[in-house]
């Protein structure tokens, strides 16, 4: 069967047709325009859907990748950075006016999905993919499927506690990973130690600036910490980052060396990797949901 993905971002709505050999048959974008409400959403995607599926011979599955955490017991998403979508049952409302089955998923989760069976992890058993970039996430991927948890939460990494009593998160708790490895959470740590107000590729430039060793020294103790949790409890086959802070070069290398100090072990060799799939994980993600 085809199937169409459709990616659901704050600022635009990627769709894709593919075949099923996951070969693009169609891909198209369009806006999202917050501003005009969640109807003006759904009707945009319901229309991206419809156009797509006019280049499907048969009937096609769907799927759709939003960002923020979707809600066990109610189905309702929570917790997005897509404002207007916070308490919408997003699969019901789509499925009411398309009169189609629609599967959803998390952007982390969709992310490990595409990375785990057509990106950097295939071939792997199990996966545990991260998205560090204006939020934090995490989706594990068992035999090429997601594990979701009995609660739903699981993979929910960006929110488990590094630090005791540490910064403050918007979801209630503190020390969480987001509030230190985020790339806002980044460029705060370095504005407060610099006074200098750059965005992260500009920070990484600043070799020769004094802070620059303490900033990139908490970033890694912080990196490791997070991530050595991680291998000690799933000990997944392979780790791969991604959002704009995966693009730093020196966590494949010091960061990794790092990770390992702090793993339970003696022997490890666990990759860390770059995400291979770049902004298209989450189109194909939703497809493969
Ligand atoms: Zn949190």
């Amino acid at each position: 069967m085809k199937k169409i993905g459709i990616d659901l971002g704050g600022t635009k709505i990627e769709g894709i047709l593919i075949d099923e050999n996951y070969k693009t048959i169609t891909r198209k974008r369009i806006p999202t325009n917050q501003d005009k409400g969640y109807s003006s959403i759904l009707e945009s995607i319901k229309n991206l859907i419809l156009e797509l599926s006019q280049e499907s011979n048969d009937k096609a599955s769907i799927g759709i990748c939003t960002p923020g955490a979707l809600s066990l017991d109610s189905g309702l998403i929570k917790n997005s950075n897509t404002q207007c979508l916070i308490g919408k049952d997003l699969q019901n409302d789509l499925k009411n006016i398309l009169h189609h089955d629609i599967s959803i998923g998390n952007d982390a989760n969709c992310f490990a999905l595409a990375e785990a069976n057509l990106g950097a992890g295939k071939n792997h058993n199990s996966v545990f993919g991260v998205i560090m970039g204006t939020g934090v996430g995490g989706g594990i991927i068992i035999n090429g499927k997601i594990h979701h948890g009995r609660n739903n939460i699981a993979g929910e990494w960006g929110h488990h506690c590094l630090h005791d009593d540490g910064n403050s998160c918007y979801c209630g708790n503190r020390g969480c990973v987001e509030t230190y490895i985020s790339g806002p959470a980044l460029e705060k740590n370095w504005s407060q130690l610099s006074g200098m107000n750059q965005s992260l590729p500009e920070i990484i430039q600043n070799l020769d600036n004094p802070n620059f060793h303490n900033w990139k020294k908490t970033f890694l103790d912080n990196f490791a910490l997070s991530l050595s949790n991680v291998i000690d409890i799933l000990d997944p086959d392979m780790i791969i980052l991604g959002g704009g802070v995966s693009n730093i070069d020196f966590l494949y290398d010091e960061g990794k060396a790092a990770i390992y100090e702090k793993v339970f072990s003696d022997t490890i060799d666990t990759p860390i990797v770059k995400n291979a799939l770049g902004d298209s994980a989450g189109v194909f993600g939703a497809c493969l949901l």
